[in-house]
C-alpha cells in the first residue's frame, strides 16, 4: 500500500478531512515534484493551467481537434459505430489491447503494466442526443437532428487524452481498463455492457466516471459523498373515460377533468408523502387529449418523470403516484392505466473512493480548484449501475458558463479537456502503483 493509499484510508476511517502528507516518492524512488499544489493566487489568475500535466497540455490541440471531429459526427444510442471505431483505432495505435462490440457499440481499452495487481476502471459515455443543434459553431453537427448536447464528445476526448498520456508517459503498475460506453442518454448502455460481462471480462477494483457541469468554473472539480444524482423512472398514464358531445357532458365520463385532478393531486406526493429532509421530484411533462372544443375525448395520456436519491423514497413515489392516479380517476368514474417501468437507480458514490479522488485533485490541482461541498444533482446517469456493481465515484467537471446540458445552444468547453484528462491521469498514477508493503 502506498503512502497515498494509507493516508486516505486512515483519514477516511477517522471521519475527518483527509490530510495528505507530502509525497516525497511513489514507492519507486522517484520524486513527484509535479504533484505539488500551486499557490491559490496563481489558480485564480489562470485556473485552466493549474495542475494540468505538461505532456497533456502539449497535446491539447490534438485532443480538441478530436473532440470537434466527434462533435461533427454525433450518433444516437447503440448506433455509435463511427465513434467507437475512432476510439478503438486510437487506443490500438497507442498500444492498448482493444475489445469492441461490448454491449453493442461499447469499447474497452486495456493497458497492463508491471507486476501490480490493482485494477482501475475509467469510463466515458460516447452517445449523442436527438436535438437539432443551434450553437452556431464552425464544427457543428453534420448529422441532421442529432447533437452532442450533453458533452459526451468531450468526455470521450478527455478519456482518450488521458489514455494517450498513460500509454506514453504514465507511471503505472497494474491494469487500466478504459470503458467507452454507448447509450447513456437512454439509460441502457451501462447495463447492456454489464450484461455482456464487462466486469467479469475486464475486472476492476474501482471505477470512476465524470460529467462536465455548466456553471462550474473550468478546471474546477466537484465531489459528492453518497447520493450524487437521482434515480429516474418514467410513467405513462392513460386516463380512460367515455367521449361524447361537449354540449351534453352528463352522458360522458370526462377524462380531461379527471386528468386535471390527477395532476393537481400528484403535487401532494412530494409535499405530503416524502420526508421533508429527502429529495423527490414528480413532474408531469406531457399531456395529450382531445382535438376539438366541443368534443369530450375518450382518453387523455400523461407522461411523468419521477426522481429520488434514496431507494426508499423512490418506492414511496412509485406507490403514491400509482395510487393517486387510479383512485382519482375512479372518483370521476374514469379508469387509469399506468405503465411504470423501472428506469435506473441513483448514482451513489462510495465514500472511500470519493475521498481518494478528492485527495488526488487537492494534491494535483490545489484546494482552490476543488469546489467546496458540491451539491448532489437531480439529473440522472446510468453510471449508477456500475456503482451498484463496483466501488467508485462520479465526478463533476467544470464547463464554465455555457448553456445548460441538452440545450440546442449548449457548447462543451474545450478548455475543460486538459484539466479533466490530467485528473484521470493523476488518479491512475496514484491508484496503480505497486503495493510498497
Ligand atoms: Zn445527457
Ligand atoms: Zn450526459
Amino acid at each position: 500500500m502506498t503512502i497515498l493509499h494509507r493516508a486516505l484510508l486512515d483519514a477516511t476511517r477517522a471521519g475527518h478531512g483527509p490530510a495528505l502528507p507530502d509525497r516525497g516518492g511513489d514507492g519507486h524512488g522517484r520524486a513527484l515534484e509535479r504533484t505539488d499544489p500551486v499557490a491559490p493566487g496563481h489558480a485564480r489568475r489562470n485556473p485552466t493551467a493549474t495542475g494540468v500535466l505538461p505532456q497533456i497540455a502539449a497535446r491539447a490541440e490534438e485532443a480538441i481537434a478530436l473532440r470537434h471531429d466527434l462533435h461533427r459526427h454525433p450518433e444516437l444510442a447503440f448506433k455509435e459505430h463511427r465513434t467507437s471505431a475512432r476510439v478503438a483505432e486510437l487506443l490500438q495505435q497507442w498500444g492498448y489491447a482493444v475489445t469492441t462490440g461490448i454491449g453493442g457499440t461499447g469499447v474497452v481499452g486495456t493497458l497492463q503494466r508491471g507486476q501490480g495487481n490493482r485494477r482501475l476502471g475509467l469510463r466515458a459515455d460516447i452517445d449523442a442526443l436527438p436535438i437539432q443543434e443551434d450553437s452556431g459553431l464552425a464544427y457543428a453537427s453534420q448529422n441532421e437532428g442529432l447533437m452532442h448536447a450533453c458533452g459526451h464528445d468531450g468526455h470521450t476526448a478527455i478519456l482518450l487524452s488521458a489514455a494517450h498520456y498513460l500509454a506514453h508517459h504514465g507511471r503505472i503498475d497494474g491494469t487500466l481498463q478504459l470503458v467507452f460506453q454507448p447509450a447513456e442518454e437512454t439509460g441502457s448502455g451501462a447495463l447492456k455492457m454489464i450484461e455482456d460481462g464487462l466486469l467479469e471480462r475486464f475486472p476492476v477494483d474501482a471505477i470512476y466516471g465524470l460529467h462536465n457541469w455548466p456553471g462550474v468554473p473550468v478546471g474546477h472539480f466537484g465531489f459528492v459523498d453518497g447520493p450524487a444524482m437521482a434515480s429516474v423512472d418514467w410513467a405513462r398514464l392513460k386516463v380512460l373515460g367515455k367521449g361524447g358531445h361537449g354540449a351534453e357532458p352528463q352522458g360522458s365520463v370526462d377524462p380531461i377533468l379527471a386528468a386535471a385532478h390527477i395532476i393537481t393531486a400528484l403535487q401532494s406526493v412530494v409535499s405530503r408523502n416524502v420526508d421533508p429532509r429527502q429529495m423527490g421530484v414528480v413532474t408531469v411533462g406531457s399531456i395529450h387529449g382531445g382535438q376539438a372544443a366541443n368534443v369530450i375525448p375518450d382518453v387523455v395520456e400523461l407522461k411523468l418523470t419521477v426522481r429520488a436519491y434514496l431507494p426508499e423514497v423512490r418506492d414511496t413515489l412509485r406507490r403514491r403516484v400509482t395510487g393517486i392516479a387510479e383512485q382519482t380517476a375512479a372518483a370521476f368514474g374514469a379508469r387509469a392505466e399506468i405503465e411504470f417501468p423501472r428506469g435506473f437507480p441513483s448514482v451513489i458514490n462510495h465514500p472511500q473512493e470519493t475521498a481518494y479522488i478528492r485527495e488526488v485533485a487537492r494534491q494535483g490541482f490545489g484546494e482552490a480548484q476543488v469546489v467546496p461541498a458540491f451539491a448532489p444533482r437531480t439529473a440522472s446517469e446510468d453510471f449508477a449501475f456500475l456503482l451498484q456493481a463496483r466501488p467508485g465515484s462520479f465526478v463533476f467537471v467544470g464547463n464554465g458558463d455555457s448553456a445548460p446540458l441538452h440545450s440546442p445552444r449548449y457548447v462543451f468547453n474545450d478548455a475543460a479537456i486538459a484539466p479533466a484528462a490530467s485528473l484521470w491521469a493523476r488518479l491512475a498514477e496514484h491508484y496503480l502503483v505497486e503495493d510498497a508493503a
